[in-house]
């Protein structure tokens, strides 16, 4: 038990597992551990879904094609994904974290918060836990993670980054404030571009500039959001590992459009924007689904309907094809107010069988590459054709704004709008 005056008041861990889905191959085939190694979607894919550190020093990176790999590295080890064995690996991981402490926040498929301020008594120092959460790891499962710890969750996030991997970084609560100082305020997760513009016009670049800039500047623009972005520039993000998050019962988005609208052309165009949110969004939170809620809202009330894609999707594209089903069936010229897309059954995409079959391998790659983009330079940066220079949409943190983003678009228990609906993070 560490002397009291050792005790911190607030200890919050980040585990982040290192090249994820590579290392368990190297875990599970030891002839693997030390070579270059690339998963792909089966034998047949030709591009790289993610790679091992051995593949990276050759300069082989994500979304690179096997055939310049193997130029630039003789070696290269293809590995045919297997998605459910990543699942399972990540589950075990969790449970085991989970016997560290129960207050615990699962991120990702590879990543996870730990509060372990209350356990400090029971293992000792934090980073005595934090050693013991390396071992632990690795013990059940053979793969090497980063943590990073310090008194809130954005620091710990920042700390885990700068030692990968099989890195360990402490940044002790009360310094906080002073090595975010010369931080980009953009390194920080959940601090997009759009914001990041926001704050720049206003003379804060880096995290120490913030404390020049009154709160209520953010907290006008951006809501409690801004005023919790003014706090994790100063190392003191406020918000808690959140618990028991149960997964979301959907994922939607809507949006207002002139009265009396009757333009088919620009009905397609409020739709094909919200498939093209919705579907990042659910790429966002490594979600897929089937079901999609599909509205238009008019002077009459709600012309609805559900529809079902014919595999489990988190593609723009595919989501508009039930749009523009749906626009044919039921819209008989009458004028429209609100459109709504909406996924019904979001799951887990690790989970979901042929992981990386659908939509095909293009397809997702181009979906990735524009994910990337647009979350370092901000929504709808790229996006279909259609949609240029028509986005002015009120939602400047979502999609970038990374830790809780998805639950603020949320809608309670499965709600399906009918007279009066909830607008996603529109309003
Ligand atoms: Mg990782």
């Amino acid at each position: 038990m560490p002397p009291a005056a050792h005790i911190w008041k607030r200890a919050i861990l980040l585990v982040d597992m290192n090249a994820f889905f590579a290392s368990i191959e190297q875990a599970d085939r030891p002839e693997w551990q030390g070579r270059p190694v690339g998963i792909t979607n089966g034998m047949q894919g030709t591009c790289i879904i993610t790679c091992s550190y051995e593949a990276r020093a050759y300069g082989i990176y994500t979304g690179m094609r096997v055939k310049a790999a193997r130029e630039i590295c003789p070696d290269f080890i293809q590995a045919p994904s297997r998605p459910h064995r990543y699942a399972e690996v990540s589950r075990c991981i969790m449970s085991t974290l989970a016997d560290i402490t129960p207050d615990m926040e699962v991120f990702s498929v590879d990543e996870a918060f730990l509060d372990v301020t209350r356990c400090q008594r029971l293992w000792g120092s934090p980073e005595v836990i934090a050693r013991q959460v390396k071992r632990r790891v690795h013990a059940v499962s053979g793969v090497c993670c980063s943590v990073g710890l310090s008194g809130d969750k954005t620091t710990a996030k920042y700390a885990a980054k700068l030692n990968k991997p099989d890195g360990m970084t402490v940044i002790l609560p009360a310094e906080s404030t002073r090595v975010l100082a010369n931080v980009p305020v953009t390194e920080l997760c959940g601090i997009n571009t759009g914001v990041g513009r926001f704050l720049a016009e206003r003379g804060v670049y880096v995290c120490g500039d913030m404390a020049k800039l009154p709160v209520s500047v953010l907290g006008k623009r951006f809501g409690n959001i801004g005023r919790r972005i003014w706090l994790m520039c100063q190392g003191l993000d406020p918000e808690p590992v959140l618990l028991d998050v149960p997964p979301p019962k959907s994922i939607g988005h809507g949006k207002v459009m002139p009265p009396n609208t009757r333009d088919p052309g620009v009905m397609r165009l409020y739709l094909r924007h919200m498939a093209e949110k919705v579907a990042a969004r659910l790429r966002r939170y490594q979600m897929q689904a089937q079901n999609f809620y599909l509205g238009l809202g008019g002077e009459q009330g709600w012309l609805a309907g559900r529809y079902r894609s014919r595999l489990p999707t988190d593609d723009g594209r595919e989501i508009n094809r039930l749009c523009e089903q749906f626009l044919n069936q039921h819209w008989r010229g009458q004028g429209i107010h609100q459109v709504q897309v909406r996924a019904l059954d979001p799951r887990d995409t690790v989970t979901v069988t042929d992981l990386f079959d659908q939509p095909p391998d293009q397809r997702r790659r181009l979906n990735q590459a524009a994910d990337k983009i647009n979350n370092r330079y901000g929504e709808f940066t790229l996006a279909p054709a259609r949609l240029m220079h028509r986005s002015s949409m009120p939602n400047v943190i979502a999609p970038a704004w990374k830790p809780f983003g998805h639950r603020e678009t949320i809608l309670g228990q499965g709600t399906v709008p009918s007279g009066t609906v909830p607008y996603g993070n529109n309003r």
